[in-house]
């Protein structure tokens, strides 16, 4: 089968933890791409919402050379991709796609500059929160309600004049609304959930009917996420959570807006689906649960790719 993933934070816990991607005890290696035909993986450099400034910068340089070492060793296996066109070359040698992220617009320390450093560096999407306020807006568990900032509005233009893609997980409803008045282009959801788990910890960061409603007016993607926090309650998400929100998703019409945003070594994932290796029985499950199989190919792979082809 072929995969597309479009939110993991393996590459942080490598730099954190001095570990490889050539094998590892985490959520993802190398190791594990064995099982798919064509696999494209976003890795995405999180900032902690407590590095500002400079450090959050350098903390990303830091992770950034980390990304880049281990493409390096391991060059057989796996092509860092800045283009439609080197994941397609990628996928024609047998390599993990891999395309560098950035979670949490903190990285710009408030200097619009900055982008072009990140995009010269390879970086195509940034999230550009996380769950607290920075300088372009305000995350899922802010205290500040507030919208994007005057900075925050040019920080997603530009990024869409540079092709960047921008993307509103974890951040709050009414920066989403604001991405959406201030772009033209797709923009994404890269790990986020329906709003449909009853707690408030997912409610915050989940996507409510008329978000995911814009996202589909504006081909965005949607990456469903496997963390349990924003599955279910109680245990109750492995992989039945998992088509309880994609069948809501598919409700609403997103069945060419839904892909996966695993948040692998990001989060607590149930045991049944807490690898990489793991994504073969969620595909067999969902399929042995009436998704067809064409809408799986879609889900897995096809959109996600579609959407990078359309929008890198
Ligand atoms: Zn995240």
């Amino acid at each position: 089968m072929n995969f597309f993933d479009f939110h993991c934070d393996t590459i942080g816990e490598c730099y954190m933890q001095n570990k490889h991607l050539a094998s590892n005890d985490l959520h993802i290696d190398l190791q594990k791409s064995k099982y798919f035909e064509k696999y494209g993986q976003v890795f995405a450099v999180w900032i902690p919402d407590e590095k500002r400034g400079e450090a959050a910068f350098s903390y990303y340089q830091a992770v950034r050379d980390c990304f880049y070492r281990e493409c390096a060793e391991n060059a057989e296996k796996i092509l860092p991709c800045k283009t439609a066109a080197g994941i397609e070359t990628a996928f024609y040698a047998h390599k993990v796609a891999a395309v560098l992220s950035v979670e949490g617009g903190a990285v710009l320390g408030g200097d619009l500059e900055k982008l072009d450093a990140l995009y010269r560096d390879g970086v195509r999407l940034m999230t550009l929160t996380w769950n607290d306020t920075n300088e372009i807006g305000n995350g899922c568990f802010a205290e500040n309600k507030g919208g994007l900032t005057a900075f925050g509005k040019r920080v997603v233009q530009k990024m869409q004049s540079l092709n960047m893609l921008v993307d509103v997980s974890h951040l709050n409803e009414r920066g989403f609304y604001d991405v959406a008045e201030y772009t033209d282009k797709p923009f994404l959801a890269s790990h986020s959930n329906a709003n449909i788990v009853d707690n408030p910890y997912a409610k915050a960061r989940n996507l409510t009917d008329d978000q995911i409603k814009v996202l589909i007016a504006r081909n965005g993607l949607i990456g469903i996420n496997l963390c349990a926090d924003f599955l279910g309650n109680n245990g109750q998400t492995g992989a039945d959570a998992v088509l309880r929100h994609l069948s809501h998703f598919l409700d609403l019409g997103a069945e060419q807006n839904l892909a996966f945003g695993c948040d692998y070594d990001g989060c607590t994932v149930h045991p049944s689906l807490n690898g990489l290796d793991k994504i073969p029985y969620l595909a067999d499950f969902l399929l042995q649960h009436g998704i067809a199989q064409n809408l799986l190919e879609k889900i897995f792979f096809k959109n996600g790719y579609r959407f990078l082809v359309a929008n890198l």
